[in-house]
């Protein structure tokens, strides 16, 4: 997943200021690449998303959180001061804040800028349900910020019946508000469906509109996804022609989430591994580390930011990161011939669909995945266990 925005993309703020530093890499030896050396882990992660809350005003039907209530264990706004001050210890330059809607937390503003005054940038992603004129003037004028508006449909036909009605209209708002402050090239950011696939040149054109960057990611069967997965992601025609669409355009950022189309014989800009626990991490809103945003599960708890030791002790000791650093089992894909290029795709994505993590990706370009998907008995798929969706889940039925 993000591993790119580290080399594609950082917070933005003025031209002219200077990039906080980046964390040093673990010892290793001189003869190892770049990518065994992150294999191995870093002394910080690179890319850290920290969720905020898990309230949201929307109820979106692939949200990786599952989110939509408060937890009434959030962090308050001084154990969130005291997680950017571990933050900064660690040198941890920039966070990608997420939620839920981080906007709807009353100290948003004040958590915000705090983190950006002690050195730890903030790209956060918003529906912009909450960026009127005068939030918009606000975020303007912050150093260190950058924002992300999801839309997911080019039109309010193709995004609404995913993220809500009127919320095309919304995010529609928010960018103009945004353009109108002055805030410059905020990025527009999109979850590749079967739906939107075929409207990737309208996005690019919407964002150039804006002067705003394009991002596209991967749909994962995480939190509500693992109920949309199978009816949203794209169709395995598409993927080829997503890749070639990609390949065509390396200025789009895709925050390294496609590194399974490398199995087609050209990879994407970006580091094209799978950063889980050894350059990636999150930190949920009550403070639980997990290794990647898109595997909240307890499988993938490591620890708690109110452990004694706090984050850096999980981050650089927790027996799950641990052994997420040892070297990979190619499983059933060892005889593949891409596996140096795919390295067997994403393991949320494995793991939410009842795959084995030591085997093909279900989206596999050769096909593999699908074959392995009609094998898994839904009844053994792992249970979404920290659900905060405002209505109980229910499998998707239109769309
Ligand atoms: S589990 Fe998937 S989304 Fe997470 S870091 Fe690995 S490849 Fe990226
Ligand atoms: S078999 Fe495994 S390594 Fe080969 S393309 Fe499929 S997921 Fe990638």
């Amino acid at each position: 997943m993000t591993v790119t925005d580290l080399v594609q993309s950082r917070p933005g703020g003025p031209a002219g200021v200077a990039a906080p530093v980046p964390p040093t890499l673990a010892p290793a030896p001189a003869s190892a690449s770049l990518q065994q050396e992150l294999l191995r882990g870093l002394e910080a992660p690179i890319c850290l998303t920290w969720e905020w809350t898990y309230a949201c005003n929307l109820q979106c039907v692939h949200c990786l959180s599952s989110s939509g209530r408060r937890d009434p264990r959030e962090l308050d706004t001084t154990r969130m001061r005291s997680v950017v001050d571990q933050l900064a210890d660690l040198q941890v330059f920039y966070v990608n804040v997420g939620g839920g809607e981080p906007m709807t937390r009353p100290d948003f503003f004040e958590v915000l800028e705090y983190s950006v005054d002690h050195g730890v940038g903030v790209k956060f992603s918003t529906n912009g349900g909450m960026i009127d004129a005068s939030n918009a003037r606000r975020l303007a004028d912050l150093d260190y910020v950058d924002i992300q508006i999801s839309l997911d449909g080019a039109d309010a036909m193709t995004n609404d019946p995913v993220r809500g009605l009127g919320s095309y209209d919304r995010a529609r708002r928010a960018m103009e508000h945004l353009a109108a402050a002055g805030f410059g090239a905020f990025k527009l950011s999109v979850v590749v469906t079967r739906h939107n696939v075929g409207q990737l040149d309208t996005f690019a054109a919407l964002a150039a509109e804006y002067g705003a960057e394009l991002r596209v990611t991967r749909l994962r069967p995480s939190g509500r996804g693992q109920d949309s997965w199978a009816r949203l992601h794209p169709t395995a025609q598409q993927q080829r022609e997503l890749h070639g669409w990609l390949v065509a355009r390396p200025e789009v950022l895709t925050g390294d989430s496609f590194f399974h189309l490398a199995a087609y014989g050209q990879s994407l800009p970006g580091l094209n591994l799978c950063g889980a626990g050894r350059v990636v991490c999150l930190i949920d809103p009550v403070g639980d580390v997990y290794a990647c945003p898109f595997a909240l599960h307890e499988h993938f708890r490591a620890g708690s930011v109110l452990d004694e030791g706090g984050f850096a002790k999980v981050w650089r000791s927790s027996e799950l990161f641990t052994e997420l650093r040892e070297p990979g089992n190619p499983g059933a894909c060892t005889s593949c011939g891409h596996y140096d290029a795919c390295q067997g795709g994403c393991m949320a994505a494995k793991f939410f669909t009842g795959l084995p993590l030591d085997g093909p990706d279900p989206e596999c370009v050769l096909g593999h995945g699908e074959a392995a998907l009609n094998a898994v008995d839904p009844k053994g798929l792992p249970i979404i266990d920290n659900d905060h969706s405002k209505r109980r889940r229910l499998p998707l039925t239109v769309l």
